[in-house]
């Protein structure tokens, strides 16, 4: 069945079942002109927006509708995950071309609801309209943070620790997989294809962190460690010391990196779409906020690096030499 079988309208009432998570501060939901909710009061309101666009950001034959709309919402989850923010209400637009089916529709429906569900998220309006060729779907997200709590990328100070929530590259590797045309059967090609495909955003690991004292600037890593640390660096009017053999990399991307003689550290710099949270801590609390959030979490916050005065970025390897870091990663227009 395509959408034409039914039109806007019945695809409208199609989706909108189960859209509503939580019903506490929402006044209107899908099926009026506008959503209309209650703001968390003496919070600042969050909004973040993403696009993904078909043969750019994913090819519609090499993903399910599912896993598509759950990294639609994930990616932007993350962006408030980044603020130290709570995320509340979603809004989804989509532009459908002709030949796409309504099962792949509703499937991208129950992959935006399932992970909206985990965070409590209601997805609350959007637009549906018809596409020439491509299938192009908007997620913009509205969220709340405190003032005082809210993270930034302007904040990083000299002397701050550098800290990951996460393991670097492996999204990158699971790329590599499927635009090689390479079926994931091991376990280690398994996980790699899995953090690609399914982006885990560090939402409450977000909200615990801008809950500590000390915790300077943040941003999720969306293109690549050396370009988002990048934008840390420049907000902040800072330079940055990695230590390479600290970047956090997984077991499945080193035997991945083995096997397709790449270099593990050049990979986790490089490789986008990991969706971890990249920290900066004030020197004097970050072992507090490291040892608290491992209890809390029960997992590691990989520390990588130092806040310099610089305004350069660099490489320290293990025999401590210092190399330049070239701020790799992804960029549309080049
Ligand atoms: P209008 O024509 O007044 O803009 P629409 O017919 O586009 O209204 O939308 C009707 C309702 O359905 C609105 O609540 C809108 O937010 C919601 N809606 C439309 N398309 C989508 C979609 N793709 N996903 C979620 N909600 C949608
Ligand atoms: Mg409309």
């Amino acid at each position: 069945m395509k959408l034409k079988d039914i039109g806007e309208f019945g695809f409208i009432d199609k989706i909108k079942n189960g859209c509503l998570i939580r019903t506490d501060g929402v006044v209107q939901a899908i099926g009026d002109d506008a959503a209309a909710f209650v703001s968390a009061e003496g919070k600042l309101t969050l909004v973040t927006t993403d696009l993904l666009v078909e043969r750019v950001h994913f090819l519609r034959d090499a993903t399910t509708g599912f896993n598509l709309g759950y990294k639609a919402l994930a990616v932007n989850l993350s962006d408030i995950a980044a603020m130290g923010g709570t995320a509340r209400e979603a809004f989804i637009s989509i532009a459908v071309p002709a030949d796409c089916d309504l099962a792949f529709l509703e499937d991208l429906y129950q992959g935006m609801r399932h992970l909206a569900t985990q965070y409590d998220v209601n997805l609350l309006g959007g637009d549906t309209t018809s596409s020439k060729i491509d299938l192009v779907i908007n997620v913009a997200v509205v969220g709340s943070v405190s003032a005082h709590r809210m993270l930034t990328r302007q904040a990083a100070r000299p002397g701050d620790r550098i800290y990951s929530t996460g393991y670097l590259g492996d999204s990158r590797a699971g790329l590599h997989l499927i635009l090689s045309g390479i079926a994931p059967e091991t376990r280690d090609h398994k996980a790699l294809f899995e953090t690609h495909i399914l982006p885990y955003p560090y939402l409450t690991e977000g909200q615990f962190l801008a809950a500590q004292t000390g915790l300077h600037a943040a941003i999720d890593v969306s293109d690549g460690l050396s370009s988002d640390l990048g934008h840390i660096l420049s907000a902040s009017k800072v330079g940055a010391r990695l230590w390479c053999e600290r970047i956090p990399v997984s077991l499945p991307l080193q035997r991945f990196c083995s096997q397709f003689a790449f270099d593990a550290v050049d990979y986790a710099l490089a490789g986008g779409e990991d969706y971890t949270l990249v920290v900066t801590i004030a020197s004097d609390q970050a072992l507090a906020v490291q040892k608290s959030y491992e209890k809390h979490f029960g997992k590691p916050l990989f520390e990588l690096g130092e806040i310099t005065d610089t305004c350069r970025l660099e490489l320290v390897d293990s025999a401590g030499s210092v190399r330049p870091a070239v701020a790799k990663g992804w960029n549309h227009f080049k």
